[in-house]
């Protein structure tokens, strides 16, 4: 078991002698870690840090942060085994899939940044203005336990790259690669102050970070019902800031598709992180007549998702990250049945044999009410809605039809046509025909999914303010 008795601050492990969390390994419930439960007293000291190290670091020059940002590249590739291993534990991701979006992806994120830096226009000129974009100030940055480094770094990253300096409070459920990124941080050129990583609740800890006046920008990631919280704490201020929340996305099958392609990519999109993921397509819409066949094709490609511990390579199922999590989703199950879906596949019980640990079987529904529960609020775990419609302008509004809008999908025969329909998605992101991940594209959501994008220039302009100088 590790003892992480310490919080990261102004450039030093600070050594943290009161409570302590629990952190379990998904797939037995283990306790495999223990981090701080820190006070407020902690919080206070990071942001003293940041706000103290900000002027500095706002003044760096980009050649400054390149180095940095290039350090921490490195240093993410060295420790990609240990990054994949903690968190395929933690949260349950099968370990190819946390190789991959845990320590690939985020190097690659940070590279990103790395080449767009000296590109980036921090001085324009528009008429007789001269127009400069200036770093917001320090950021407090608040992360989930879904996809916990990928989350982290996309707020990291782009914010030093912005000169900003940055308090981190991560999940307190899948710490650990927050404290690796301090680790790694700690070996670099970056100046003590500017990166500092406090580990608690949100309800201690998190609350001093949102409310404190040194803190001018709140980056959060998670869920609908704390954004609100944070978006209330910011508006007392006027901080700015950037939601990531939760989805209720939905795969559109036009009439025209290959429905045995569509409901493939749908299914391993809803299934990916055992559905512990925003922007999971849980919500597959097909044409009323092909709806019997579609729920056939969805419950044989569930059933090869084949379920168990995350470190065994032939897991595509991993367990969900905590028992509260497994308890949510079984109750939305049993919901489901209630509310009278139709059970085509999994159910509330956990898969056959894997009773320790908190599975759940990857479910599906079939003739889903659009206007249900389960088809409407977040369930955030294994389970798929299929709903039929009549036409598309049905389609349309059923997909449309949610307080949600993070993501979607759409099939169709005719790539032209796909397009069109996408467009009336009111969602931050469509994938059209299974179009493939960019990480230069924007990513962020409509109504109650967020507020601000991530990734590329619209990911590094968030942490800019823009000021014009009258010559
Ligand atoms: P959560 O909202 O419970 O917690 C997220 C973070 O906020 C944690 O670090 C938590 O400690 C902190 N927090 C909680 N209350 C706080 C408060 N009052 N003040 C300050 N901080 C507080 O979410 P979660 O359960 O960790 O994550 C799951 C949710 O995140 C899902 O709803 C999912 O859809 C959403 N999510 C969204 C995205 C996205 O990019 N849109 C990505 C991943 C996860």
């Amino acid at each position: 078991m590790k003892i992480l008795n310490k919080n990261y601050i102004n450039g030093s492990w600070v050594d943290w002698n009161g409570d302590m969390a629990d952190v379990h390994e998904a797939a037995n419930g283990d306790v495999i870690a223990r981090v701080p439960m820190s006070d407020p007293g902690q919080m206070e000291l990071a942001i003293a840090a940041a706000h103290a190290a900000f002027e500095a670091w706002s003044e760096s020059s980009v050649e400054q942060r390149v180095n940095v940002l290039g350090q921490l590249h490195a240093g993410l590739k060295q420790r990609a085994p240990e990054i994949a291993e903690a968190v395929s534990r933690e949260v349950g991701m099968p370990l190819k899939l946390a190789t991959a979006i845990q320590a690939g992806l985020p190097a690659t994120v940070t590279k990103t940044y790395t080449d767009m830096l000296p590109e980036f226009p921090f001085v324009e000129q528009s008429g007789n203005s001269e127009v400069q974009y200036a770093p917001v100030g320090v950021v407090g940055c608040i992360t989930p336990w879904n996809y916990p480094l990928h989350q982290i770094i996309l707020k990291v990253v782009p914010a030093i790259a912005a000169g900003c300096t940055v308090v981190l409070k991560p999940s307190e459920i899948a710490p650990q690669a927050a404290f690796i990124l301090a680790d790694i941080l700690d070996e670099t050129d970056l100046p003590a102050g500017v990166f500092n990583m406090v580990c608690g609740a949100g309800q201690t800890v998190g609350e001093t970070l949102i409310r404190h006046p040194d803190v001018r920008m709140l980056s959060f990631t998670g869920s609908t019902r704390t954004g609100h919280a944070i978006a209330h704490a910011a508006a007392d201020d006027f901080k700015r800031i950037a939601l990531e929340m939760g989805g209720k996305s939905a795969s559109v099958v036009l009439s025209d598709a290959d429905l045995e392609a569509a409901v493939k990519g749908t299914v391993s999109n809803c299934l990916l992180n055992s559905g512990q993921t925003c922007t999971a397509l849980t919500r597959l819409l097909v044409p009323a007549d092909r709806h019997d066949e579609a729920c056939k094709l969805a419950a044989a490609a569930a059933a090869r998702m084949t379920p168990g511990n995350p470190l065994d390579e032939a897991t595509r199922l991993g367990p969900l990250a905590s028992a509260q999590q497994r308890d949510r989703v079984v109750d939305y199950i049993r919901l489901g049945v209630a509310e009278g879906a139709t059970l085509v596949a999994g159910g509330p019980d956990a898969p056959e044999g894997l009773d320790k640990g908190y599975f759940v079987q990857a479910t599906v529904f079939g003739n889903v009410d659009p206007n249900s529960t389960i088809a409407q609020e977040e369930i955030f775990g294994p389970v798929l809605c299929v709903i039929p419609y009549s036409d598309e302008a049905e389609a349309l509004r059923t997909a449309n039809g949610t307080a949600y809008g993070l993501s979607g999908a759409v099939w169709s025969a005719d790539q032209e046509k796909a397009k069109a329909f996408a467009a009336k998605l009111r969602t931050g992101q469509v994938t059209v025909n299974g179009g493939g991940f960019n990480p230069l594209a924007p990513f962020g959501g409509f109504g109650h999914s967020g507020i601000g994008r991530e990734f590329g220039k619209w990911g590094l302009e968030e942490f800019l303010e823009v000021r014009s100088l009258q010559l």
